[in-house]
């Protein structure tokens, strides 16, 4: 078989990431990405970029702890290297603080983080609202510049990168072998997921350049990530919602809620306000799939649906695709070559 010819569809994160995953573990084969948006339009530029992981219900929490760890090495390294500035990535310290004490004092992710222990009395004094925190320190992606890096070092492995949208993934059987589908919210569309529904988000990106230190309050909804230039303020959460409208009043209660947390926030410049639609699901759709018509067959890897955790996982997620491409292509060089005996 000459070199399998492999289509990404999607060019979030989690698109972007899979494709490089399967130049590195596949050097034959000749990876094109394929859609009908890139950076700074897509779900993965509005992300705060967190490394802070969200829980998938429908998958064991090994496996997620697996997908963070990996995505965590991945980029500790990066933060450790001349590449850090331009990948926009950086180790962030800061606090995670409740209003009552939480069932379960150590999540699974405690020991993958950095430096992760209960806050001492000293630095709760600065919740007064709240009696219970955690101290840590984790990673930050700046979105848009991963996108951009991630995307110069496709480039720079001879990946061909095309803006197409795909009405449906048959479509593209004659020209590549096997198809991964990494579509985030457009699945559902693509190939007609009812699983998958937009989680809309609000969040306001703001200059505040002494903030320092993130802070996220344990219901997940209020939370402060600082970046290398710019500070996110979030956040919402609107199950169903497909608006990608900002919303002024949502903006202000946003605000309040931060700077209820950083009081020092008033002071913040520069508002600007953005709009994504998480892709959720019970679980991330991680599987092989082989479509078939009139006996022609397209080998297909489903690789979307990670919610409010696409930063966190993507690595590990991407890894996996890859591994499942590999075996695609292993079927495909079996069935050609019994077909030649
Ligand atoms: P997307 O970024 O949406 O990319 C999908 C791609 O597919 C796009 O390029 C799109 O154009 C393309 N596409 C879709 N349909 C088609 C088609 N038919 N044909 C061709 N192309 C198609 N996660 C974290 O881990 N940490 C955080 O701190 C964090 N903060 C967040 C804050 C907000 C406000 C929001 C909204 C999300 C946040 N997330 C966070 C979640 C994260 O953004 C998502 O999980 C992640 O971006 C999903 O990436 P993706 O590549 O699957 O999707």
């Amino acid at each position: 078989m000459a070199a399998p010819k492999v289509a990404v569809v999607g060019a979030g994160v989690v698109g972007l990431s899979t494709a490089l995953c399967i130049t590195e573990s596949c050097p034959s084969c000749s990876v094109t990405v394929l859609s009908d948006q890139f950076s700074p339009n897509t779900t993965s530029d509005v992300a705060a970029g967190m490394l802070f992981p969200h829980t998938y219900p429908g998958t064991p929490i090994h496996v997620q702890k697996q997908w963070f760890k990996e995505t965590f090495t991945y980029l500790f390294a990066i933060s450790n290297s001349a590449e850090a500035s331009e990948a926009g990535i950086h180790l962030v310290s800061g606090w995670q603080v409740f209003k009552d004490t939480p069932k379960e004092e150590l999540p699974f992710w405690s020991d993958v983080v950095l430096g992760f222990r209960p806050m001492s009395e000293a630095e709760l004094q600065k919740f007064p609202q709240h009696q219970f925190g955690q101290a840590f320190t984790t990673l930050k992606c700046d979105c848009p510049p991963y996108l951009l890096w991630l995307e110069k070092r496709l480039k720079a492995t001879g990946v061909q990168i095309y803006t197409r949208k795909v009405a449906d993934l048959w479509e593209l059987h004659s020209e590549y072998n096997v198809v991964v589908n990494c579509a985030g919210i457009g699945a559902q569309q693509l190939v007609g997921d009812k699983k998958i529904f937009p989680v809309r988000g609000q969040v306001l990106k703001v200059h505040a350049p002494w903030v320092k230190n993130f802070i996220r309050d344990g219901d997940g909804l209020t939370y402060i990530y600082p970046g290398i230039h710019r500070v996110t303020l979030g956040g919402t959460r609107e199950k169903d919602s497909w608006s990608l409208s900002p919303d002024p009043g949502t903006t202000k209660d946003i605000f309040d809620r931060c700077c209820s947390l950083e009081p020092s926030l008033r002071g913040a410049q520069d508002i600007e306000v953005k709009v994504g639609l998480r892709p959720s699901r019970q679980s991330v759709r991680l599987e092989r799939e082989v479509l078939s018509q009139g006996g022609v067959k397209l080998p297909v890897v489903h690789n979307y649906g990670h919610g409010a955790g696409g930063f966190s996982v993507h690595r590990g997620t991407a890894k996996e695709a890859a591994r499942l491409v590999g075996e695609c292509i292993a079927a495909l060089q079996g069935s050609s070559s019994r077909a030649k005996l």
